[in-house]
């Protein structure tokens, strides 16, 4: 078992922070190792707390383990010296062990993702596991309703299982989680041309009935600045937490003019001067985002 990165923090020291102040953690999803150096280097530049996460499912795509997303944090932080108050968080994962795998290489803060299943099994699941990382230090997201793909949005017109306020409550309630990813209308991938929605009377519900439980939004690619200052600037306590994905993904392929997504390894192999254009882009979004999100000059 690792020992948690020297200088990262969980949730808990980052969101209700946030929540207090009006602004919302920027969570990176690096996706490629190469691309946690640029994204972190966008937090020192603008002075913003960080969270920095990868899922189960991309883990798979780009063919990498907690442990070596782990290290490439740690190797980064301690080269760039960073002063600022981050999170090493395990994003959307579906499955216990892999949660405990993240928890021993030494992440702080994980998320567990049992909204498919009934609301009991998803309360019952995700308080076993609040009880094991809270005894390790750990912090947990939880998510209730389901988020889409932009993709199955456009299919199906937007169907998807958005939150219930008072199945919030009682969710938050019974499973003691530190953080609550809702479904207010946002997607994982690339909105259609008509964008997307977020239902803000829901949003306000969600935020009177959980308290004072810090409200994440995912599905932040492509969300267009009006929606989400309104998200982060809500009366009583907007969204502290944005994961942003797809953007990253498109500006290092795009200034690399290259079209498909590879393994963070392959990334490592393509022309030294290539990736620099690639990870300047990413550099560049991510500097967008935290001013997007209020969060400069925050940490
Ligand atoms: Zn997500």
């Amino acid at each position: 078992m690792r020992d948690p990165l020297p200088s990262a923090s969980t949730l808990n020291d980052l969101l209700p922070e946030a929540q207090r102040h009006g602004y919302a953690v920027p969570a990176f999803s690096a996706r490629y190792l190469a691309c946690v150096r640029p994204l972190v280097e966008a937090a020192l530049e603008r002075r913003a707390p960080f969270i920095l996460e990868i899922s189960q499912r991309e883990l798979g795509w780009f063919d990498l383990t907690p442990e070596a997303f782990r290290d490439e944090v740690g190797r980064v932080v301690s080269d760039l010296e960073v002063d600022l108050p981050f999170a090493l968080h395990l994003d959307h994962t579906f499955a216990e062990p892999l949660v405990v795998e993240a928890m021993d290489a030494g992440f702080t803060s994980v998320m567990i993702d049992a909204s498919a299943e009934p609301f009991d099994v998803n309360v019952a699941r995700t308080r076993a596991l609040v009880e094991e990382a809270h005894g390790r230090g750990v912090s947990v997201e939880a998510e209730l309703g389901r988020l889409t793909t932009t993709d199955r949005m456009e299919a199906e017109g937007g169907a998807a299982a958005y939150t219930d306020p008072e199945e919030a409550r009682q969710f938050v309630d019974g499973s003691g989680c530190d953080a609550l990813a809702v479904s207010v209308g946002t997607a994982h991938g690339v909105y259609p041309p008509a964008g997307p929605t977020i239902d803000f009377a829901r949003l306000t519900a969600i935020r009177r009935a959980v308290g004072s439980t810090p409200i994440v939004l995912h599905g932040g690619s492509g969300l267009p600045a009006d929606l989400v200052a309104r998200a982060v600037r809500l009366p009583g306590g907007g969204i502290s937490k944005m994961n942003i994905a797809t953007d990253f993904e498109q500006a290092l392929l795009g200034a690399m003019d290259h079209g498909e997504r590879m393994t963070s390894a392959a990334l490592d192999a393509v022309d030294p001067d290539v990736r620099a254009r690639g990870l300047a882009a990413v550099r560049t979004v991510a500097v967008n985002k935290i001013e997007l999100l209020l969060a400069a000059g925050r940490a």
